[in-house]
């Protein structure tokens, strides 16, 4: 049965300010943060910026964002100095003049007390609000956020604002138990899946998903890379949870069909736990011979699996193979050594990796070369790995390629 799509979604931005920040002294974590708690609760991130202390700039960012968004999220500018120009921002863009709000003052004026320090008198800015604005109390610090709603137009539906100090031990708390409330209700429920998958690179993943990572689709599919695992991001938006599951479910069936075996897992599941999880299953050992393509990737990998013991019968790091010239030979002499080894060696399965072998490329670029191997006591299936740049994603794509193998191979003896 088909789902209704919706294409409702509640869009929120987030305003990072602080010349720290544009300067490149101090990164912005405060936005990722705050995307992740905005996205739990349904809302759309459409856009993050970082602003110097500015005032026209803050100002000018202050009022687009409030007509373009529902919710408006602003970090830092609210300290007693003169570079923190939030809340005369928030006054001058919104048309309202400064006030002072006494709750504030008095609260303030109680924790120098508390501290036993006298209040310097430059830290009464901090009790300053716009004048339709509430004040939200800080209970971490001195500097009060700012929660201000701005009517809707003819063109929008109005925006709630909400500034918040820049110090991220005081902005988390605020958030979770002042500000968040406000955002509750979104009025969309978002589910999201992250399916993994090993074998395609990210264009002809896409292409194989054929429309499926088009943009306003709902729901949407994105792509990403991170060492050869290709993931692809289901976020679906509806109006109540369970719609929004059932869409999330169809297209992640969807792209298990066009993906097919590629498809290892979901989640942040590893390659070489879900292959390890298959000789568990299966009951079934696998040796290790490692030369310097992966160089000891897969025996780290796999003793780092829960009862390795019982999935990794032994694993060797070879610095160099006899008799090994030229990679060409590599295979023919792993199938002669084979032979031997399965008669003296009770396992089921041996993977294996060559000796790396750097080759100089066109345009100068040099390419290491690798292959990886996996061999039964009758056969040899080889993988080629070739890539240009650093040493360790290349032994983890060779790595990986290798594990693929295995995890192909312990599938299809499951059917
Ligand atoms: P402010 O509220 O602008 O006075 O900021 C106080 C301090 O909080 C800064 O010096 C930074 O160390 C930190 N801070 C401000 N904004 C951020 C941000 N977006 N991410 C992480 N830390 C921040
Ligand atoms: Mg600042």
């Amino acid at each position: 049965m088909g789902i209704a799509v919706t294409s409702t979604t509640a869009c929120a931005e987030i305003i990072a300010i602080g010349t720290e920040l544009t300067c490149g002294s101090k990164l912005d974590t405060n936005s990722q943060w705050l995307s992740r708690e905005l996205e739990s609760l349904g809302w759309t991130v459409m856009r993050h910026t970082t602003l110097a202390d500015d005032l026209d700039l803050i100002i000018e960012e202050l009022q687009a964002a409030a007509e373009r968004s529902q919710a408006v999220l602003i970090t830092g500018g609210l300290g007693p100095t003169l570079d923190d120009l939030t809340r005369e921002a928030m006054a001058a863009a919104f048309h309202q003049p400064l006030v002072r709000d006494a709750e504030s003052l008095q609260r303030i004026e109680a924790m120098f007390a508390a501290r036993g320090r006298p209040m310097p008198a430059r830290n009464v800015v901090q009790a300053d609000r716009p004048e339709q604005a509430a004040a939200i109390r800080n209970d971490w610090g001195t500097a009060p956020g700012i929660l201000l709603q701005v009517p809707a137009t003819a063109e929008n539906s109005g925006c709630l604002l909400a500034a918040m100090p820049g110090v991220p031990a005081e902005m988390r708390p605020m958030f979770e138990h002042l500000v968040r409330p406000h955002l509750l209700d979104s009025g969309i429920q978002m589910c999201r899946r992250v399916i993994r998958t090993f074998g395609y690179g990210e264009s002809e993943a896409e292409r194989l998903l054929d429309g499926l990572t088009a943009r306003g689709r709902n729901p949407e599919v994105g792509i990403t890379a991170s060492e050869a695992v290709i993931s692809l991001w289901i976020t679906a938006r509806a109006t109540t949870e369970e719609t929004a599951r059932q869409m999330c479910e169809e297209t992640e069936q969807q792209i298990r069909q066009r993906l097919g075996v590629a498809v290892f897992g979901d989640g942040d599941l590893e390659l070489h736990d879900v292959t390890a999880g298959l000789l568990q299953q299966q009951h079934e050992t696998v040796a290790l011979l490692e030369g310097t393509t992966t160089g000891g990737q897969l025996a780290m990998w796999l003793t780092e699996t829960p009862d390795s013991d019982s999935v990794l019968h032994e694993a060797l790091v070879l610095p160099a193979w006899d008799n090994l010239d030229v990679l060409e030979h590599w295979p023919q002499h792993v199938q002669d050594l084979m032979t031997g080894y399965f008669r003296s060696h009770p396992c089921h399965w041996v993977l294996l990796s060559s000796p790396i072998e750097d080759q100089q490329a066109a345009a100068g670029v040099s390419v290491r070369r690798g292959m990886v191997a996996l061999a039964t006591a009758i056969e040899l299936e080889t993988a080629d790995v070739s890539m240009s740049g650093n040493l360790a994603i290349f032994r983890q794509r060779a790595a990986r390629t290798a594990l693929n193998l295995l995890r192909r191979r312990l599938l299809a003896a499951r059917t």
